[in-house]
């Protein structure tokens, strides 16, 4: 099954390594207190969800697994900030205030990073996916069917 960039396939959601070229992208919080690094494609599609705190924060995520994530240094400036279920972990930097990327209720093994918390330049957002999470059950099911085998 070769990617696709529609909204319907589940490549789009949790970014698969495929075959497309990755590199190693740094990103930071606004005080640079939090720094990062997410392996990703130059060119990559991001999600924009319009639920609670993410309409509020203008969060543009790009969601992948654990292993092509690395917190650099800051890890003792994260807060984390719980609602809801909990099962998503806020985390923001305490010294500047800016979430440049936690660990969202969808994919709790991996982490969503922050598309805007990026270094300048260093991906271009090729397609901006709309998420529905202010009706997150719902999305979420459609999210899993499309995960499922044909
Ligand atoms: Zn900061």
């Amino acid at each position: 099954m070769s990617p696709s960039l529609s909204p319907q396939s589940a490549n789009f959601w949790l970014e698969e390594g495929g075959d497309r070229r990755m590199r190693w992208k740094l990103g930071s919080c606004h005080c640079g207190a939090v720094r990062f690094k997410v392996l990703t494609a130059d060119a990559i599609e991001a999600v924009e969800c319009n639920c609670s705190i993410c309409r509020k924060t203008g969060f543009l995520h790009l969601i992948v697994s654990k292993d092509r994530f690395r917190l650099l240094m800051g890890e003792d400036k994260l807060t984390n900030y719980g609602f809801n279920t909990g099962t998503a972990k806020h985390l923001f930097c305490s010294v500047c205030g800016v979430k440049s990327f936690y660990v969202p209720r969808s994919h709790p093994e991996g982490f969503s990073v922050n598309v805007r918390c990026l270094d300048e330049g260093a991906v271009k957002v090729a397609m901006v996916v709309p998420f529905d999470g202010e009706h997150w059950e719902e999305a979420k099911a459609r999210i899993a069917d499309a995960e499922a085998p044909r």
